[in-house]
C-alpha cells in the first residue's frame, strides 16, 4: 500500500477560462465577496439601497450574483436570462472556501468534495404596490 490515494479535484476544462476572466483588470466583485453580499443581512441591503445617481439606474436594479447595476427592471429581468448570469449561478454553486479546503486536503489524502449548493436568481421588485404596507407606514 502507499501513502493512500493521490486524489485531486478534476476540474471541468470549462472551468479555467472563466476563473481568468475573473482576475481581469477592471477588477469587479471577486466571487468570495459575492458569496458574502449573498449572506441574508447584506442581501437586503444591496437590494435596496438609497438612489446612487453616479449608478446605473441610481442603482435600484442590481444583480446579487454578477455585482452589477441595471438600469430599469426590464433590463435587470433581460439579464437574469442571458448566459453571462445563468454561468455565474454555477460558479457560485461551489462554496469558494470548500474549494481551498478540500484542495488542502487532498494532499493529505482525504478528498472532501465542494459543497454544492442550489443558486436562485433574486426576487425581483415589480414594483406592485401593496396597500397595507403603506398603510402601516404611515401609522
Ligand atoms: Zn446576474
Amino acid at each position: 500500500m502507499g501513502r493512500g490515494p493521490q486524489r485531486r479535484k478534476k476540474f471541468h476544462r470549462g472551468d479555467t477560462h472563466l476563473k481568468k476572466r475573473w482576475r481581469t483588470k477592471r477588477r469587479k466583485r471577486d466571487l468570495d465577496q459575492i458569496d458574502g453580499d449573498l449572506k441574508e443581512e447584506n442581501t437586503a441591503k444591496l437590494l435596496h439601497q438609497e438612489v446612487d445617481e453616479d449608478k446605473p439606474g441610481g442603482g435600484q436594479h442590481y444583480c446579487l450574483h454578477c455585482a452589477r447595476y441595471f438600469i430599469d427592471t426590464d433590463a435587470l429581468q433581460r439579464h437574469f436570462r442571458t448566459k453571462v448570469h445563468k454561468r455565474r449561478l454555477k460558479a457560485l454553486e461551489i462554496e469558494p472556501y470548500s474549494i481551498e479546503e478540500s484542495e488542502r486536503a487532498g494532499g493529505i489524502g482525504t478528498f472532501i468534495p465542494p459543497k454544492k449548493r442550489k443558486m436562485k436568481t433574486q426576487p425581483v421588485d415589480d414594483g406592485t404596490f401593496h396597500p397595507e404596507q403603506e398603510d402601516a407606514d404611515m401609522k
